[in-house]
C-alpha cells in the first residue's frame, strides 16, 4: 500500500495533493488525466487514504491504521469506487452515487468517490453527475480518472481541478525498478525504455508477462505474413478475447514495426525497443520498404484508436489483419 510520499515520478502532483489535505483546502472534484498505466489510479488510492486516514501527518496517510487498510481493500464505507459496467458507466450507477452523496459520512469525516475511466460515462450519466458536481456537499470529494479527457463534457471538465500525469522519467523509473526487483542498472534501464514511462507496463515486463506477450506478437506476425483472407480473419477471431489483450498486443506490434523502421533508417541497436532481438529485427527490416512500415504503424494506431473508443473490436482487428496479411503485408496499400 503506497502513501502519497512514496509515489514516484509525479512529485509536483503529490506536492499539490499533500498541501491541499494538510491545509484543508481540498477541491470538491479532481480530474486525473494522462496516458494509461502511468499511475493515476495508484495516486488516487494514496490520495483517498490521505483524505480518510485517522492518523495523518503533514497531509499524508499513515498507511497502517484500520482506515488505510479498509481503503486498500475497498471496504471503507465512505469510499466508493465506480468503473464501467460493460463498455460504459451508466446513469443508474451515477444515481447510486448520488444516493450515497446525500448520506452523512459513516465515520464522520469525508466521503470519497473514485470514478475510473470517467470518459466512458454515457451522456445521461455525465449530465446526472454534473448536477452533483454543481452543488457538492461539503464533505464529498470526487476523483475522476481518464486517459481520454477530451471525451468528457466540457461542463464536467470545468468543475474539476485538473492534474495531468506525464510519463515517468526513464531514469526515475529505472531506479525504482532496480529497488523493487533488485535488477542490474542496465536491465532496469532497458525495462524502463521498453515500458515508455508506464509503471504498470514496467511492472508487467519485470513480472515476465511482457516477454510472453512479445513472443506471441512475433508469432502472430509470422502467421499473418503467410495468411490468406480466411486465415487472417481466423487469426483476428482467435485474438478477440478482451480489450486489454488487444491493446497490449497492438502495443507490441507497434513497437516491433517501429524497431524495423528505426533499424532501416539508423542501424543503431541502442535506439531499439527490442535490442535483444536485433538479429530478427535485421532480417525482417530487410523485407519492407520504409513507406510500408509507416503505413503499417499508422494502421495499427488507427485500430488502437477505434478499440479505445469502444468500436467493435472484432471488426477493427479483422480490418487491420486483412491489411497486414499475406502479400498485403509487404505492399503499399494506398
Ligand atoms: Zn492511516
Amino acid at each position: 500500500m503506497l502513501i502519497l510520499r512514496e509515489i514516484i515520478g509525479h512529485s509536483q502532483i503529490v506536492k499539490i495533493l499533500l498541501s491541499a489535505v494538510a491545509n484543508d483546502r481540498v477541491a470538491h472534484a479532481y480530474l486525473f488525466t494522462g496516458p494509461e498505466g502511468v499511475g493515476k489510479a495508484t495516486c488516487a488510492m494514496a490520495f483517498t487514504r490521505a483524505l480518510l486516514c485517522t492518523s495523518p501527518s503533514a497531509g499524508d496517510a499513515c498507511g497502517e491504521c484500520r482506515v488505510c487498510r479498509q481503503v486498500e481493500h475497498f471496504n471503507h464505507p465512505d469510499f466508493h469506487r465506480l468503473n464501467p459496467s460493460g463498455a460504459s458507466i451508466k446513469i443508474e450507477q451515477i444515481r447510486g452515487i448520488q444516493r450515497q452523496v446525500m448520506f452523512r459520512a459513516y465515520q464522520g469525516g469525508r466521503k470519497v468517490f473514485l470514478i475510473e475511466q470517467a470518459e466512458t460515462m454515457t451522456a445521461e450519466a455525465a449530465n446526472c453527475l454534473l448536477k452533483t458536481l454543481e452543488e457538492p456537499p461539503a464533505d464529498t470529494i470526487f476523483v475522476l480518472l481518464s486517459d481520454r479527457p477530451q471525451a468528457l463534457l466540457p461542463t464536467i471538465l470545468s468543475r474539476c481541478q485538473h492534474l495531468f500525469f506525464k510519463h515517468i522519467p526513464s531514469r526515475e523509473l529505472a531506479a525504482h525498478l532496480s529497488r523493487l526487483y533488485g535488477l542490474q542498472p542496465e536491465e532496469a534501464h532497458q525495462l524502463a525504455a521498453l515500458s515508455g514511462g508506464s509503471m504498470a507496463k514496467a511492472i508487467a515486463c519485470a513480472g515476465g508477462t511482457f516477454q510472453e506477450e512479445r513472443a506471441e506478437a512475433v508469432r502472430l506476425l509470422a502467421a499473418l505474413e503467410q495468411a490468406g483472407v480466411t486465415e487472417a480473419l481466423e487469426l483476428a477471431g482467435e485474438i478477440v478475447t478482451s480489450r486489454k489483450n488487444i491493446v497490449n498486443l497492438l502495443e507490441r506490434l507497434t513497437s516491433w514495426y517501429r524497431d524495423l523502421l528505426i533499424w532501416k533508417e539508423t542501424g543503431e541497436v541502442a535506439l531499439l525497443y527490442n535490442p535483444d532481438l536485433v538479429n530478427k529485427v535485421k532480417v525482417e527490416a530487410g523485407v519492407f520498404e520504409p513507406g510500408r512500415l509507416v503505413e503499417i504503424i499508422e494502421d495499427i494506431e488507427q485500430c488502437n484508436n477505434k478499440i479505445r473508443v469502444n468500436a467493435n473490436m472484432r471488426l477493427a482487428l479483422e480490418a487491420l489483419f486483412l491489411r497486414m496479411s499475406g502479400r498485403n503485408c509487404f505492399e503499399t496499400n494506398r
